[in-house]
Formats: C-alpha cells, sequence, structure tokens
C-alpha cells in the first residue's frame, strides 16, 4: 500500500503555492514511510517571500498592537481547538510520543501567550525635564523584515518561539523550516490566516542551504533568528552579521545532570530517564550525561539502570504508546549507533544496551533504544560529540567541585541540573556552572515562554535571546525623542491661554 503524499506548499503573499515535489523526503520515523516531500526551493522562491513580507510591512507596523493582538488572541484560540490535530500531525512526522509532541505544541502556545501582552510589552521610557523644559523619550518599533530558520526536533515550538513576538511587534515573517519536518509549521501557519492576519505579514519558504543564503544575504531581510547544530549556528551569525543584519543563533548542546550522594532516589532517576530519554534524547535541553558524585554510585546508578532497561520504544503513530519514539531518520540512526559503538570501542561500559532493539509492529522505524554508556572519559568521542540520540553517558566523580570543573570544560552552555537535597550544594552549583539555564532537582530546565531561552558559550551567537524580553528588544529597535517647546509670545495658543487662566 503506497502512502499519499501531503502537500507541501510554499505560503507567500497569502497564497500556498504548490511546489513541484521531488524534494527531500518527509519520513514517518514509526514506520520508514515517506508522507511527503519538501521542495528543494530555490533563491527565486526565498525572494519573493521577501518581497511578500517587504510589502505587508508598511501597513502592519502602522496597525496599533492592540490590534495585533487581537489576531494572535484569535490564532491562540485556533491552536487551541486544533490542538489534538497538530499533535498528532507533529508525532508523525517527528517520532516522538504523543504526550511529547502535546508539550512541543504547548510550549509554542505559550509564546503566543506572552505575546498577547504586547502592547504593555511595546511601552516605552519617558523622563520629563531631562534639562530645563525638555523631555526625552524611548519608543520601540519594529525592524521590517524578519526571518526564522529551524531544526527537526520541536517542529511546533521552535517555530513559535520567533514569530508571533516578530509579528505582535509590528515585523512581517518569513520562515523556513526544517525539511524534515515543514508539514506542523504549515498547519500552524493556516491558522494565522484563519485568524485574519494580513496576506504577507507570515510567509513561508520551503528549502536547504541555497534558500537559506538567499534569506541570509537579501537586503531587505533586517533580522535572522536561526535555532539548529553549533557549526550552522556559528555560519549563521557570522553570514548574517556580515550582511548587518540583526542575529540570534541557537547551536547545539551537551547538558550535564549531577547526581549528588543524597539524592532522592525515585525523584532523581525520573528526572534523569526524562532528560536523559525524553524526545528520544533529541532535545538541545537533554540531560546528555549524568555525573554520579561520590556515594551516588551505589544508591543511584543501579536504579537508573534498571529504569532504562524497562523503557519500551514503538511506533508513536497509533493509540497505544510507548515509552519513547523512533530516531528522525535512518541515517540518524544509523549515526547515533556508530557514536555508541565508538563510545564501547574506546573503553566505555554498557549496561543498558539498545543497540540491537527490535520493534516487531513496525519493522521499518528508525529505532534506538534507550542506551547507557557507564565510565565515559573526557577525551572519548561520545564526550565530545553531541550525539542528539537516547543515550545517557554516565561519568564519575569524586565531589561536587570536579563535577562542576567536569560541566565548566564543555565548550557548550545551554543547561545543567543537580539534584540533590542540600540548598548549600545547589546554590554552589548554580552559583558556579558555566551554562544559561539550570535545574535544581530538575532534569531539563528549558525556560518557558516569559523568560530567554538563554544559552551560553557555543550554544548561542548573538546579543538578545528568544523569548521574554529579550525576544522583544531583540524585534524592535528603540526610538529616543528629546523635544523642547518654545513660547512664541503674544498670539501664541499657549501664551493666551495661560493669560487666561491666570486673571
Ligand atoms: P541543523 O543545523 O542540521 O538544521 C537546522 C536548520 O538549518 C534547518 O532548517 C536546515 O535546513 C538548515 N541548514 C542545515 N544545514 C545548513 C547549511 N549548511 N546552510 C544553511 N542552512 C542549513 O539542525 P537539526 O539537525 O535540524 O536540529 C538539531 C540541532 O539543533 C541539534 O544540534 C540541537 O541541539 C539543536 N537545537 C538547539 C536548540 C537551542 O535552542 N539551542 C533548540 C533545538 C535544537
Amino acid at each position: 500500500m503506497t502512502t499519499t503524499l501531503e502537500p507541501c506548499p510554499n505560503f507567500i503573499a497569502g497564497d500556498w503555492t504548490p511546489t513541484n515535489g521531488g524534494g527531500t523526503p518527509v519520513f514517518n520515523p514509526s514506520t520508514g514511510e515517506t508522507i511527503a516531500e519538501c521542495p528543494v526551493g530555490s533563491v527565486a522562491d526565498a525572494n519573493a517571500a521577501v518581497e511578500a513580507a517587504h510589502a505587508a510591512f508598511p501597513a502592519w507596523m502602522e496597525t496599533p498592537p492592540v490590534e495585533r493582538a487581537r489576531i494572535l488572541g484569535r490564532f491562540k484560540v485556533l491552536v487551541e481547538d486544533h490542538f489534538e490535530d497538530i499533535a498528532r500531525c507533529n508525532t508523525r512526522e517527528h517520532g516522538k510520543t504523543l504526550v511529547e509532541s502535546r508539550g512541543d505544541v504547548k510550549r509554542g502556545m505559550e509564546v503566543i501567550e506572552f505575546a498577547l501582552g504586547v502592547p504593555s510589552l511595546l511601552m516605552g521610557d519617558v523622563l520629563e525635564n531631562i534639562a530645563r523644559g525638555i523631555d526625552c523619550e524611548a519608543i520601540r518599533q519594529p525592524l521590517g523584515v524578519c526571518v526564522g530558520i529551524t531544526p527537526f526536533n520541536f517542529p511546533a515550538m521552535v517555530p513559535l518561539w520567533m514569530y508571533p513576538i516578530a509579528i505582535a511587534c509590528g515585523n512581517t515573517f518569513v520562515l523556513k523550516p526544517s525539511e524534515k519536518v515543514p508539514l506542523t509549521a504549515i498547519k500552524i501557519a493556516k491558522l494565522l490566516e484563519q485568524a485574519g492576519l494580513p496576506k504577507g505579514v507570515m510567509n513561508i519558504v520551503h528549502g536547504g542551504r541555497e534558500v537559506v543564503d538567499a534569506l541570509l544575504t537579501h537586503p531587505k531581510v533586517k533580522a535572522i533568528s536561526f535555532v539548529g547544530s553549533t557549526p550552522i549556528a556559528r555560519y549563521i551569525y557570522e553570514t548574517g552579521t556580515k550582511h548587518g543584519k540583526r542575529v540570534q543563533s541557537n547551536g547545539g548542546a551537551k547538558n550535564y545532570v549531577i547526581l549528588m550522594p543524597d539524592a532522592d532516589v525515585e525523584n532523581s532517576t525520573r528526572g534523569v530517564i526524562e532528560a536523559a530519554f525524553g524526545c528520544a534524547g533529541e532535545r538541545c535541553m537533554a540531560g546528555s550525561t549524568a555525573v554520579v558524585v561520590g556515594g551516588a554510585e551505589k544508591t543511584l546508578l543501579p536504579t537508573l539502570i534498571e529504569a532504562t532497561k524497562r523503557i519500551k520504544v514503538g511506533p508513536t503513530d497509533r493509540e497505544t504508546q510507548p515509552d519513547m519514539g523512533a530516531v528522525i531518520t535512518s541515517q540518524h540512526r544509523d549515526r547515533v549507533l556508530e557514536l555508541i559503538e565508538a563510545g564501547v570501542k574506546e573503553g566505555a561500559k554498557i549496561p543498558a544496551d539498545g543497540r540491537g532493539v527490535k520493534v516487531t509492529e513496525a519493522p521499518n522505524g528508525f529505532y534506538v533504544g534507550a542506551t547507557i554508556l557507564d565510565h565515559v572519559q573526557t577525551g572519548m568521542t561520545v564526550a565530545k560529540e553531541e550525539i542528539f540520540g537516547p543515550v545517557l553517558n554516565v561519568m564519575h566523580m569524586e565531589d561536587l567541585d570536579q563535577a562542576i570543573e567536569l560541566a565548566n570544560r564543555s565548550f557548550y552552555g545551554n543547561g545543567a541540573a543537580i539534584f540533590t537535597r542540600s540548598g548549600k550544594a545547589a546554590r554552589e552549583f548554580k552559583h558556579r556552572v558555566n551554562c544559561g539555564m539550570v535545574g535544581i532537582n530538575i532534569g531539563v530546565p528549558a525556560s518557558m515562554a516569559w523568560f530567554p531561552f538563554n544559552g551560553w558559550n557555543d550554544s548561542f551567537f548573538g546579543d538578545l535571546h528568544m523569548q521574554g524580553r529579550e525576544g522583544v528588544q531583540f524585534f524592535t529597535q528603540q526610538k529616543v525623542t528629546t523635544s523642547r517647546w518654545f513660547s512664541y509670545g503674544e498670539g501664541d495658543i499657549w501664551h493666551t491661554e495661560a493669560k487666561k487662566a491666570h486673571v
């Protein structure tokens, strides 16, 4: 039986333009079937999308913030109404479980909720009498055409980190979704159209490097938001800024979870399992290295290994849900397996081995079972590379100082977490760890919409992060006006009125 391919149109100037197909296959990772073909795109498509966004900008900028917020309000209600449908689409093209997909959509919806407050968020500053008779005010105005380039791992949430805030602030937008998961982005954008967004304010153009380069260098593009792997994030930042654009560029990560000997066994096991194997490890906030400190080796590690062995992997596109789904493509599965192999060859132990996992009900899906590599050392390939799969490295340290030093040697800096009952240890860790998002008895400390998604080091290139107030700052530029008004004597309206008032 052949699957009918889902259409994957561009969205330019309010038109859903069918593309010729024949591009990159979009898979259902649970079964290995091709469900769509994402067009490779062209420079002409990118230019058309930018021109449409540029043409829509003047009227959208003049639309009062409260009216822009009302459209986003309708959009939010529509996303709620179609919540389950979006989550299922997300699961079908990504492979994560339905619970995880619902989380993906919910986190994105929260950014819309944040953006609804835009009339307050855009309020500026005023100081009367900055000098005698002189007032000064700073207001925020939009930038113009903004571009978003997104990865495969959060098909709903990551695009929503960007465009609700950009649009609320009065910008127009061109989204280039991941060619591996374009369908959820399309589904959500259709709701924005239904909510009454004027044509050309939001545009979608599909493709790969050629399209990205055209967007990065287009003179009418003012700002670029990127999320993806570190080498591409660096390239986007360097190329975008060289062409005079404002850029926020999120890269990859390798996040450490410190397990102290006093940590609560049940809660920390649950926290680490969720951090390492949630979304099959395909998360930039995955807790991919557990650092077992002192006696935690005896109290926690055996429970963690047993819990890992119990994780059931399987297809997520049906009613009975497994604990964990497939990874995104067969190539990615093979790369994860190669990395596990390298870890074993370089001396790691493998107390939970997901290499030979069999999923009989979906034999062509892209599965890797939950895996633990124990006694990983800093020089090993698995300690250096972002695996982005269901693999937990375990490293052993004598005390908290050593654990913090280890985490701080990483050139990434997205997140780090500690599980402990000690306030002192938690405080010390929070203060000294060299990364932007810290979890205390929370395995995945990903910031929510009201706070910046706060990578440091090689996990982020730029100055202003996505989400929260930094998101508003990124998508606006300040204008500072200093004003003085003179009185022109007899005949001046102020002079006459003032005189009347004093008689
Ligand atoms: P990726 O870097 O391969 O692709 C991201 C985007 O860049 C896609 O839209 C892709 O089409 C485009 N792209 C790929 N190669 C390109 C090139 N040579 N030139 C121009 N554009 C190119 O990332 P991915 O595999 O889709 O996503 C996984 C990565 O994203 C992981 O490294 C993960 O850690 C990272 N990520 C980071 C965050 C964060 O906030 N820090 C969040 C989610 C994912």
